[in-house]
């Protein structure tokens, strides 16, 4: 198969370097052949087929938190529920699907994140049957399987559970999701991260989302203490607590690491940022699924200022407007600007979360950047291309798509 060029107005590779006007890459197979200026890949392929391209070109993005199984469930986001509720309101769908039914949504969610130019995602997984169809999309990233459990159950039955489904074959790679600090109990979390570390698996729960959160793991108490007691759980902190916050007590339990990225990380305060940045634990922010959930407002002009590794996440549409990235982006860039974060590198920190930022949070290699010899994941971007790219990447790149390459095949054309 011959080489085919792409050139663009504006090529941004998140490899350090300024964006690249009149740009191109060479795709060669399932591999970026060259990355320049157009004029220059264009004397080193001569004989390529050419694509022009009128936008922006990046890299694939990089969706750090969602549930691909739960596409479909679009419309509790828009139920207005109050957390517990909308919480027991999915727990009454679920009873409903057939493994077919979660297929075919986790299909419709990798299709609308290739469409909007995801080519990477943290896909927590609560059902293993949407493992195959994930897996043969072809779309990259990690699918965590999810555990939720108390100690005695995970002792009895899930230990074992999970252990089955890690074996199952697949050429993409798994994970492990301890879903919560308050739906895992305590030896059970443990557990679950040694088992991960084992086989050399990467970590990521759910971390810090909500007040009622912060409640239970320092008190023992709360609406999520009532909710452990409805379901039966005999969770090691009921009734008396860690007398931690939700971060100081992940890091008591060595669940923390350069090998561990959270979803939501609202509740931290100074302390619990400095916890995450010395353990190297990056956060995927969903800003807007966290104000549809009424969870509260990340720190995100504190993260930014101190440094913390930040990535970008959807979640799901259960509790999530859309699974478009640049729109996720433009949620944090008003909130930072709302926080105060006044600094003039904004726009090019959110682009960096939405690629390079969320490819090492889940520590892959080659992704989120356009390099020589990376898998030509890239996407292209209908925004304007005379001021600066970032801005207009992060303010007008939500469902302005206009084409998506996996592995060197177009797999989305607008
Ligand atoms: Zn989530």
């Amino acid at each position: 198969m011959p080489l085919t060029t792409h050139i663009a107005p504006v090529v941004v590779t998140m490899t350090g370097g300024p964006p690249i006007r009149d740009g191109a890459i060479a795709v060669d197979g399932d591999r970026i052949a060259a990355v320049g200026p157009a004029e220059e890949v264009a004397e080193r392929h001569p004989g390529a087929r050419v694509r022009r391209w009128d936008g922006i070109l990046t890299p694939g993005l990089v969706n750090a938190h969602t549930h691909l199984q739960y596409t479909d469930f679009a419309h509790l986001a828009s139920s207005g529920l109050p957390f517990p509720e909308w919480l027991a309101a999915m727990n009454r769908e679920r009873a409903d699907y057939t493994e077919a039914r979660w297929q075919e949504s986790a299909r419709r969610g990798v299709h609308l994140m290739l469409r909007s130019g995801t080519t990477a995602v943290a896909d927590v997984v609560t059902d293993p049957c949407v493992l195959t169809p994930v897996d043969r999309s072809g779309i990259r990233g990690i699918s965590y399987l999810e555990v939720i459990s108390d100690t005695p159950r995970w002792r009895r039955e899930r230990r074992a559970k999970l252990l089955a489904v890690l074996e199952t074959p697949l050429s993409r790679t798994l994970g492990v999701s301890p879903h919560t600090p308050y739906t895992v109990g305590t030896a059970a979390f443990v557990d679950a991260v040694a088992i991960a570390r084992a086989r050399g698996l990467r970590i990521h729960p759910h971390l810090a989302e909500s007040a009622h959160e912060t409640e239970f793991v320092r008190d023992g108490t709360g609406p999520l203490a009532e909710l452990n007691r409805v379901v039966g759980f005999a969770h090691e902190l009921l009734a008396t607590g860690s007398g931690s916050t939700p971060t100081a007590y992940l890091d008591s339990i060595d669940a923390l690491g350069a090998d561990v990225h959270v979803a939501h990380g609202v509740h931290l305060d100074a302390a619990d940022r400095a916890v995450l940045r010395k353990r190297g634990t990056a956060v995927a922010l969903c800003v807007r699924s966290n104000k549809i959930l009424d969870a509260g407002e990340p720190p995100v002009a504190d993260y930014l200022a101190e440094g913390s590794p930040i990535a970008l996440g959807t979640d799901s549409p259960a509790s999530s407007p859309s699974l478009d990235l640049w729109e996720e982006a433009a949620a944090v860039r008003e909130l930072a600007l709302r926080q105060g974060y006044t600094a003039t590198d904004l726009d090019a920190r959110l682009v960096e979360a939405a690629t390079v930022g969320g490819a090492a949070a889940m520590g892959l290699s080659g992704a989120g950047t356009l390099a020589q010899g990376n898998r030509a994941d890239f996407a292209v971007f209908a925004v304007p291309v005379d001021g600066d790219p970032y801005t207009a990447l992060v303010t007008e790149g939500g469902g302005r798509c206009i084409g998506t390459v996996l592995g060197g095949r177009m797999v989305h054309r607008r």
